[in-house]
């Protein structure tokens, strides 16, 4: 199927389900993806090894150009709901994500006060301090968790080898309640064997882990762009609503997409 990389350090605005009139900001590279993951769904394809040197933006260069973009947006009474760090692969990976999250907040104030700042991670960095603690100075931190237990999350993220499932549902339950978990429900077969993270075992496990992660919102959705496995199935409004309303007699706020 046809995934697709983005081209631009500052991309969009676009119009996000999720998160409204969106700028996004990819700290990755521009032609390939760069990811401690390797998800069946990723819309930007395969997590390639590559022997290429990696090729990351500077902080300055990011702090220019976004300066440009919210400079001419705000001059023009043009409105932007979320400065977003998504892109080509795993933003955190950056270097200097935590000096680029500063001067984001700081642009942010002097130009778009009323933007909210929004990181979609896969929470593969909280090891190192620095990525957390910038984690904790924005407005929406967003983070992965596809799965209840270790098979399906090795099945659906394909993370790499030191990445394993305790280690990251740790990291999330770090963040004691100060952070928003985003969940793709999907159902099919990888590597020759198949995966449901919508059965009930899969369910009551994911469950659990919301109750000690204890986040401010869940967001639930399915696939909506084209992956780079052919062996998936989209999950249907009507289940992930039953999904969400088993999430929300937890007492967690629930958004299906
Ligand atoms: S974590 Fe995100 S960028 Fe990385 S493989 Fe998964 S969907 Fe793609």
């Amino acid at each position: 199927m046809g995934t697709f990389l983005f081209s631009e350090i500052i991309f969009g605005p676009v119009s996000s389900r999720r998160l409204g009139v969106s700028l996004g900001i990819n700290l990755l590279p521009t032609d390939y993806k760069f990811c401690t993951f390797n998800c069946v769904y990723c819309e930007c394809g395969w997590t390639l090894k590559s022997h290429k040197k990696i090729q990351l933006p500077s902080q300055e260069e990011v702090k220019q150009q976004l300066e440009i973009v919210l400079k001419d947006y705000a001059l023009k009474g043009k409105e932007i709901n979320s400065i977003t760090f998504a892109g080509n692969g795993e933003p955190t990976i950056h270097p200097q994500f935590a000096e680029i999250i500063d001067d984001t907040i700081q642009l942010r104030n002097q130009w778009m006060p009323q933007a909210k700042i929004s990181v979609l991670s896969n929470a593969s960095q909280l090891n190192k301090e620095k990525v957390t603690s910038a984690l904790t100075r924005i407005d929406q931190n967003i983070l992965k968790l596809d799965a209840g237990t270790e098979k399906t999350f090795k099945l659906i993220n394909k993370a790499q080898e030191n990445l394993t499932f305790d280690k990251i549902t740790a990291y999330l339950k770090s963040f004691n309640g100060d952070v928003i978990i985003q969940t793709l429900f999907l159902k099919g077969e990888v590597d020759g064997e198949k995966f449901d993270n919508t059965n009930s075992e899969e369910i009551e496990a994911w469950l659990q882990l919301l109750k000690e992660i204890k986040p401010v919102k869940v967001m639930v959705y399915s696939i909506e762009r084209d992956t780079p496995s052919d062996n998936l199935e989209i999950i249907k409004p009507d289940a992930l609503k039953k999904i969400a309303n088993k999430v929300e007699k937890l007492g967690f706020l629930t958004e299906v997409y």
